[in-house]
């Protein structure tokens, strides 16, 4: 039933972006790990994601959403349903502005990199700790993305998000609540746009800070290499990945993925590794930081899909 109602809507005329069936999510993954999608969908424009958000929803069709695909981990067997991409819908706008602050309107599918660097350009502060950060904004705010002490959730005033029915809605900031790496806007909300509020200071001065924090990352993180972040939170007032290290885990293999020898809460696709692998030594990580340190790591990355089917 699912096969028949998607190829009505590859069917449709109507419907503006790309979309693909069985479409390897190595594809679309930092990791570059990833069975296929049974649904591959990026939707061009508003009216075209508001139109397939509804035609998903009335079908029951589960639907994934994706950024940049830099924060998550999907199985061998891949996804269930349809993966929705909002990578098409990009955009910065000066919406208002004081002597003091600038307000930005800025698309889910943009790049926080561009972000980062068009604030850095124009002299708006607040996001210098986000360079080097990959991934969307929508990807950053769904899990509060943060470094070097700041926090996406400090400049934003307000959010846009479709329901499952393709209606938008407004959030304020105020009315929602931001963590570690988590906030509690409802899954079923398709992030559409934020505004952000950004403080107006001399540019080299942000240049110097973005450069900073740019060369710490490059020199204490496997930037250059396959990987989807840190894997696991840190537990409070410690580090995931010191933890990892005291226990002896640093370069530890499975399969193809390692332990990286430069930031063990880093695990690197040295090849052709699976998700199988990922999972098996995550397992064993979190055991031997549970054995020796009696802590329970929590995974920051998020785990989606369906095993490869045995046989
Ligand atoms: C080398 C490297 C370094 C990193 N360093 C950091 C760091 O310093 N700090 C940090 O916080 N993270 C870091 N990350 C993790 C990652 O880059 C961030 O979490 C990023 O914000 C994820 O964005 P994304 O677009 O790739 O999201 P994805 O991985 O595509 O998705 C992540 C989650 O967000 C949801 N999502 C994505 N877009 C939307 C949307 N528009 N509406 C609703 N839900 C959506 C997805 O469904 C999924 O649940 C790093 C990753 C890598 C590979």
């Amino acid at each position: 039933m699912m096969g028949g109602g998607l190829k009505d809507i590859v069917a449709d005329s109507l419907f503006e972006g790309e979309m693909k069936y069985r479409e390897p999510m190595s594809r679309h993954t930092s990791l570059k790990i990833g069975g296929p999608a049974d649904f591959f969908a990026v939707p061009a424009n508003l009216p075209a994601l508001a139109r397939l958000i509804d035609y998903l929803g009335r079908n029951d069709i589960p639907i994934l959403l994706l950024g940049a695909g830099t924060n998550i981990l999907v199985r061998d067997g891949g996804i269930t349903g349809a993966v929705v991409c909002l990578s098409s819908l990009r955009g910065i706008e000066a919406i208002k502005e004081d002597s003091e602050h600038i307000w930005l309107s800025v698309q889910a599918g943009t790049l926080l990199q561009s972000l980062v660097m068009h604030a850095k350009r124009h002299g708006y502060a607040g996001i210098e700790g986000l360079a080097g950060i990959p991934g969307t904004v929508g990807g950053a705010i769904r899990g509060n993305a943060g470094s070097f002490g700041y926090e996406i959730k400090d400049v934003i005033t307000s959010i846009e998000v479709m329901d499952r029915q393709g209606k938008i809605e407004g959030l304020r900031a105020k009315d929602i609540s931001f963590g570690y790496r988590t906030t509690n806007i409802p899954h079923a909300y398709v992030l559409l746009r934020s505004t952000m509020k950004l403080r107006k200071e001399k540019p080299s001065d942000i240049s110097a800070r973005v450069e900073r924090f740019l060369a710490v990352k490059r020199e204490r993180q496997p930037i250059w290499e396959p990987s989807a972040g840190c894997v696991f939170k840190n537990p409070e007032g410690l580090s995931a990945g010191k933890l990892i290290e005291e226990v002896g885990c640093k370069g530890m293999r499975r399969g193809d993925i390692v332990v990286s020898s430069i930031h063990a809460n880093f695990f690197i696709n040295a090849g052709e590794g699976c998700a199988a692998d990922f999972i098996a030594l995550m397992t064993e990580v979190t055991e031997k930081v549970r054995i020796t340190c009696g802590i329970n790591l929590e995974p920051e990355i998020q785990i989606v899909g369906r095993d490869r089917a045995k046989g």
